[in-house]
């Protein structure tokens, strides 16, 4: 059995027809949308993520501020920054890794509720925990996109997610419970992980380790959903947390790269307009 691809790049390139559609409803409202995006000093992947959402977003016709975070710089002054950027701007991403000195939960909760993209601040994971989601992380958002696309049943159906960060793991549990599948999500400390992944007619993979889920952890005809995006000096290339032999035990799988990544970047730029419009009445900017 040879599983069938499911093509981020094709699913990508509609999404980017519905998003410049969107940007011209916001044109046509007078909203000229502004995304701005802080990005760490030094980090040459983040920076590079920055720069293709920038010309992604830019050819769209979303403005894109990026803003530099200094590697030295303090809570204080990434508050300022912070404030100054979001002053200027619709939405908002921190990319991360962000810089050590700074406290990740603090991050997440000093940005506005009304403009998080990225859906980190405790306000949009609350919505979603409670099923009245506002801004999803776009990653999860992308899983659950392709997911859809196969056209597979859904409803009553076993998912298994491995990870639980709150940027990928714990929203694509949040999603998959409210297309009411039944979840389980895995950890570093889950016990006979293959085991509890064999169970699933849907695996969603967020680990950040290289071709860790091997065919093994995969049922027969199952949907492979992989985050994962791991770079390889070697190859000069992104792989996946799930190896490519996985093809032969599964149902559908996601390709890395061309699979979650495209989706994501569209998602993301498609959470920026929402922030537009959410934040359009009574916004100078
Ligand atoms: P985190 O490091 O925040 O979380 C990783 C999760 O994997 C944790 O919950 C961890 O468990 C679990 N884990 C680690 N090792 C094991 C193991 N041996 N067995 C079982 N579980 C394990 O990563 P992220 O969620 O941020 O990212 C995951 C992957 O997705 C990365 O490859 C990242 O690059 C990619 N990513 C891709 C994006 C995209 O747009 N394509 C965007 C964001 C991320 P525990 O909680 O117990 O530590």
């Amino acid at each position: 059995m040879s599983a069938r691809i499911i093509d981020g790049r094709a699913i990508a390139k509609e999404l980017r027809a519905l998003n410049s559609a969107k940007v011209e409803e916001l044109k046509a409202a007078g909203v000229e949308p502004v995304l701005a995006i802080l990005t760490p000093e030094g980090d040459p992947a983040a920076g590079a993520y920055a720069r293709s959402l920038a010309k992604a977003g830019t050819k769209r016709g979303l403005a894109v501020n990026t803003v530099n975070l200094p590697a030295d710089v303090n809570q204080e002054r990434f508050a300022e920054l912070l404030k100054d950027a979001e002053a200027g701007a619709h939405g908002v991403l921190v990319m991360r890794p962000l810089p050590a000195q700074l406290d990740e939960d603090l991050v997440d909760s000093l940005v506005d509720p009304t403009k998080d993209v990225d859906g980190v601040h405790p306000e949009n994971a609350g919505l979603l925990a409670l099923g009245r989601p506002r801004f999803v992380p776009a990653t999860a958002r992308a899983m659950l996109h392709l997911l859809k696309s196969t056209g597979v049943a859904l409803v009553g159906r076993r998912a298994v997610v491995i990870g639980r960060s709150p940027i990928v793991g714990k929203p694509l549990f949040q999603l998959l419970l409210a297309e009411h599948l039944t979840v389980t999500v895995c950890h570093s400390r889950t016990v006979d992980l293959p085991g509890v992944a064999r169970e699933a007619d849907v695996l969603g993979v967020a680990i950040g380790r290289a071709h860790m889920v091997t065919p093994d952890y995969v049922k027969p005809g199952a949907v492979v959903l992989d985050a994962g995006f791991n770079w390889n000096d070697e190859l000069e290339s992104e792989q996946g947390d799930v190896h490519p032999d996985v093809e032969r035990v599964a149902g559908w799988f996601t390709p890395v790269p061309g699979g979650v990544g495209p989706v994501t970047t569209q998602l993301l730029l498609e959470n920026a307009l929402r922030a537009a419009q959410i934040n359009r009445q009574g916004y100078e900017l």
